[in-house]
């Protein structure tokens, strides 16, 4: 199967002419066409095999995951998603791989709508290198777009759905803790086929002061909000912990299970497991109606984990309110 043949095959769809995409994979290059008053906002992620993923992972979580990183950005932004591109190095044509790898990619396209509008492909390790394009409304010459700088001191600060599963389940992956096998079950659902939060996203337009996605950590990602907006924030970490759904799991559902690992495992998972594609974000307190029925109309789970303070740093505290020092550093490739 040559190069050509392999687009063809897997990736080329019959054209759908959505409203936005004027042309399609074929040519030299796609044409998009945004809605008269609307920004486009873009975004590109890369996945290395033995860094971002094993190569015994599963074909179709990874074109699962692939494109759900990239929807997660478009969903911090409040973007709506129209159109992205692939560019794809393979050690070889190996369709065992390909069919399952572009299902589990389409699919997820397919349910929000973001059509494969190109892309590039060659041989090579494999690498995995998405381009998303999405569409964010300007109101009276105001983009609509969720930034990271616009956090304000006073804000309520939220987290959507879980974190620190993903950590977990990479965890018990590498063989460093074990834990019953429905929690790891669970975990690792969160940790191959995470879901962008992008009905959420949009539902924060106008409500939101400040969003980014937790990719890296939940602490370092607010590290960058506070650093954008110039502000502090304040952290119940106890909180956070029991937004680890096998945690939720093990101390609710099942009673105590006997585990190889301290309970700081647990917030270490939570505010610095990364992997989590959740999105953190900031409001106004006079907004916490909205900010409920943001969440319900989205079907998104979300939790208030602090506040916005304008002493910078970050402070983290425990249910009794007392300071936790701060050992949960983020993940940083180059660090
Ligand atoms: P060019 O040499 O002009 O860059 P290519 O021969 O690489 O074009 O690609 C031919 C067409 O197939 C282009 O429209 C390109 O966007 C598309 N394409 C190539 N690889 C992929 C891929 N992995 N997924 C989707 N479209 C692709
Ligand atoms: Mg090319």
């Amino acid at each position: 199967m040559g190069e050509f043949d392999l687009i063809e095959r897997y990736f080329k769809r019959p054209e759908r002419h959505t409203a936005r995409v004027a042309l399609g994979i074929g040519d030299d290059c796609a044409l998009l066409q945004p809605a008269p008053g609307t920004q486009l906002a873009i975004s590109c992620d890369m996945l290395v095999e033995g860094r971002h993923f094993v190569a015994t992972m599963d074909p179709f979580k990874l074109g699962h995951k692939s494109l759900a990183v990239n929807l997660s950005d478009l969903a911090a932004c409040g973007a709506r998603p129209l159109a992205f591109t692939l560019a794809l190095a393979l050690p070889r044509a190996d369709e065992a791989w390909l069919a399952p790898f572009a299902q589990g990619l389409l699919a997820l396209a397919d349910a929000h709508g973001c059509e494969l509008i190109g892309g590039d492909t060659t041989q090579g390790p494999l690498n995995i290198c998405i381009t998303v394009f999405g569409e964010v409304p300007v109101v009276n010459g105001r983009s609509q777009a969720l930034l990271r700088s616009g956090a304000q001191a006073g804000d309520d600060l939220y987290v959507s759905g879980n974190v620190g599963d993903a950590r977990l389940a990479l965890e018990v992956l590498r063989g460093s803790v074990s834990v019953p096998e429905a929690v790891f079950n669970a975990a690792r659902m969160r940790l191959e086929t995470p879901t962008p939060r992008v009905a959420l996203g949009l539902a924060l337009r106008g409500i939101a002061n400040a969003a980014i996605d937790v990719s890296d950590g939940l602490l370092g990602d607010l590290g960058h909000i506070l650093k954008q907006s110039g502000v502090g924030a304040t952290v119940d970490v106890d909180i956070a912990t029991t937004l680890v759904a096998a945690y939720a799991y093990s101390t609710g559902a099942t009673g105590q299970f006997d585990i190889n690992f301290s309970p700081d495992h647990w917030r270490r998972w939570a505010l610095s497991g990364g992997d989590d594609y959740e999105l953190l974000f900031t409001a106004p307190t006079s907004a916490r109606q909205a900010v409920a029925a943001a969440a319900q109309s989205s079907q998104t789970t979300v939790t208030r984990i602090g506040q916005i303070d304008a002493e910078h740093g970050l402070r983290l505290v425990d249910a009794q309110g007392q300071p936790v020092s701060n050992r949960y550093a983020s993940f940083d490739h180059f660090a």
